[in-house]
C-alpha cells in the first residue's frame, strides 16, 4: 500500500465515499477522465464543423463517454486510444471556439477573445499568464498527501473579492508569465512526475483560462509523452518550490505506462453552463469555493451579482452527476447570518455527506487591510479577523446540520504535523 493510500484521513468514510474516484486515479489504480475522453472517437471533422455541431457531438458523446467510465470504474479495461480525433480533442477545438464569444463564465460577456478589442469582466485576451505553480503543502490533507498538490495559479479573476488573500495574482493580470498550451502541460507532468497527487488549477480563478487549460490536457492526453528540453527549461521559469527533476518519479505517474493524473478545479464555481458541460468530462475532483449566502455580500464584497444562483446550479449539477468533491466555505468576520448560515443550510439540504471545509483562516489582506496601500475604508467591517466566537459558531451550525465537516476542517489541528 502506498504512502498516499495509508493516509488516516481515508478512515473517515465520507471522506473515502465522497473522493473514491479521485483516490484510485492519485493512486493510478484507474485512468484520469482526460485519459477516457481519449478513448472515445469522434466522427466529424473538427475544424471544419460549426460551434452548433461540435456541441452536438459533446451532447452525443458524453453518454458514450459516461457509460465508459462507468464501466472503467467498476474494472473494466481502458482501451485504446480512438484512433483518430477524440472526444478530448473535441473539447479543445470548442471551447477555443467559445474564447471568440466568450462565455466560460456567468459574466457571458461574449467579447471576441481573440481579437485585440473589447475585453470581458476578467479583462483577459487570449493570452493566458501563470503567476508561479509547485507543490502546495497547505492544502487539504487529502490534496496534499505526503508529497503536495500540484498547483498552478492563474492571473486575474472574474470576481473581485475585496480581500482576497491572491490580491497580487487576481487583480493584477499582467502578473505572471504568459504560457503557451504546451508549456502548460508540461509544467502539469513535471509536478505529476515529482510526485504530486493531483494537478490542482487555480488563481485567480482557472475558468477564464479554459482555452489554454483544456488544450493543456489534451496534450497530455495526447502526444506529451516526455517533454522536450526547450519544453522543460520553458516551463521551469516561474516554478517556486524547492523540488527537482532529478526526483521524477514516473512509477507514481501512470496507468498502463501512460501519463496519468486527477485533475483538480480549485475554483469560485461562476462558471457558465457550459464551461461545466466542458469540464464534467475532463475534471476528476472538484474544490468549490461556497462562501456568499443569497443576499447581496457578494455584490458589495465582491462586485459579482447572481453567486448564489451560479454557485448553487453548479453545485447541484455535481451532485446529479454523483462528482466526487469537497467544498470550501470561508467564515467572513460578522457573516454568520448572511452566509455562514444559508451555505451550509444549502449543503446540509441537497449535498448531505459532501465533505465541508469551514474555513477559520480569514485575514483582512487587499482592499481590507488597514496598513496595505489598497486599502479602501469602505471595507471597514471586513478588516479584522473573525473572533473565536464566530469560528465555534460557524462550526456548531455545521454540527448541528449534519454537515460533514469535521475530518476535513480540523485534520491539522488532529495531527498537528505536516504530512
Ligand atoms: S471568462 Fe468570464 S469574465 Fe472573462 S470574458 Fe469570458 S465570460 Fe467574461
Amino acid at each position: 500500500m502506498s504512502e498516499f493510500e495509508q493516509l488516516w484521513v481515508w478512515s473517515d468514510p465520507a471522506i473515502a465515499e465522497s473522493l473514491g474516484w479521485y483516490r484510485a486515479v492519485a493512486e493510478n489504480r484507474r485512468p484520469a477522465k482526460f485519459r477516457i475522453a481519449r478513448s472515445v472517437p469522434v466522427t466529424l471533422s473538427l475544424e471544419a464543423a460549426p460551434e452548433e455541431a461540435l456541441w452536438a457531438e459533446v451532447e452525443r458523446l458524453t453518454p458514450v463517454f459516461l457509460a465508459r467510465l462507468a464501466a472503467v470504474r467498476e474494472g473494466a479495461p481502458l482501451g485504446p486510444p480512438a484512433p483518430g480525433a477524440s472526444l478530448l480533442e473535441l473539447c479543445a477545438v470548442l471551447v477555443r471556439r467559445m474564447l471568440a464569444h466568450c462565455n466560460f463564465c456567468r459574466w457571458d460577456c461574449e467579447v471576441d477573445r481573440t481579437a485585440n478589442g473589447k475585453l470581458g469582466a476578467c479583462k483577459l485576451g487570449a493570452q493566458t499568464r501563470v503567476s508561479t505553480y509547485f507543490h502546495h503543502h497547505g492544502e487539504e490533507l487529502v490534496y496534499r498527501g505526503r508529497h503536495g498538490s500540484g498547483t498552478i495559479f492563474f492571473t486575474s479573476c472574474n470576481m473581485r473579492c475585496a480581500f482576497c488573500q491572491n490580491g497580487d495574482i487576481s487583480t493584477d493580470k499582467d502578473n505572471g508569465v504568459v504560457v503557451s498550451a504546451r508549456t502548460l502541460a508540461t509544467m502539469a507532468w513535471l509536478l505529476r512526475m515529482e510526485g504530486c497527487h493531483n494537478i490542482n488549477w487555480v488563481g485567480g480563478d482557472p475558468t477564464i483560462h479554459l482555452h489554454t487549460i483544456v488544450e493543456a490536457i489534451a496534450i497530455l492526453g495526447g502526444d506529451l509523452a516526455k517533454p522536450g528540453r526547450v519544453d522543460l527549461e520553458t516551463a521551469l521559469a516561474p516554478k517556486s518550490d524547492h523540488v527537482f527533476m532529478s526526483l521524477l518519479r514516473p512509477e507514481a505517474a501512470c496507468f498502463e505506462s501512460a501519463f496519468n493524473v486527477p485533475m483538480l478545479w480549485n475554483s469560485n464555481f461562476f462558471m457558465s453552463a457550459e464551461a461545466m458541460k466542458i469540464l464534467r468530462i475532463l475534471i476528476d475532483v472538484w474544490l468549490p469555493d461556497f462562501k456568499f449566502g443569497p443576499g447581496r455580500c457578494a455584490v458589495t464584497l465582491a462586485r459579482t451579482p447572481r453567486t448564489w444562483e451560479t454557485v448553487t446550479e453548479n453545485l447541484a449539477l455535481l451532485g446529479d452527476w454523483g462528482e466526487d468533491l469537497t467544498v470550501r466555505h470561508l467564515v467572513m468576520p460578522g457573516h454568520i447570518d448572511c452566509c455562514t448560515r444559508p451555505v451550509l443550510e444549502w449543503i446540509a439540504e441537497h449535498m448531505p455527506g459532501v465533505p465541508v471545509n469551514v474555513m477559520d483562516q480569514y485575514r483582512p489582506e487587499n482592499f481590507c487591510d488597514p496598513r496595505g496601500p489598497k486599502y479602501d475604508p469602505r471595507h471597514a467591517a471586513m478588516a479584522r479577523r473573525c473572533t473565536a466566537a464566530e469560528v465555534r459558531e460557524a462550526c456548531r451550525l455545521a454540527e448541528s446540520l449534519g454537515v460533514a465537516y469535521e475530518t476535513i476542517t480540523h485534520e491539522k489541528s488532529r495531527t498537528r504535523l505536516w504530512l
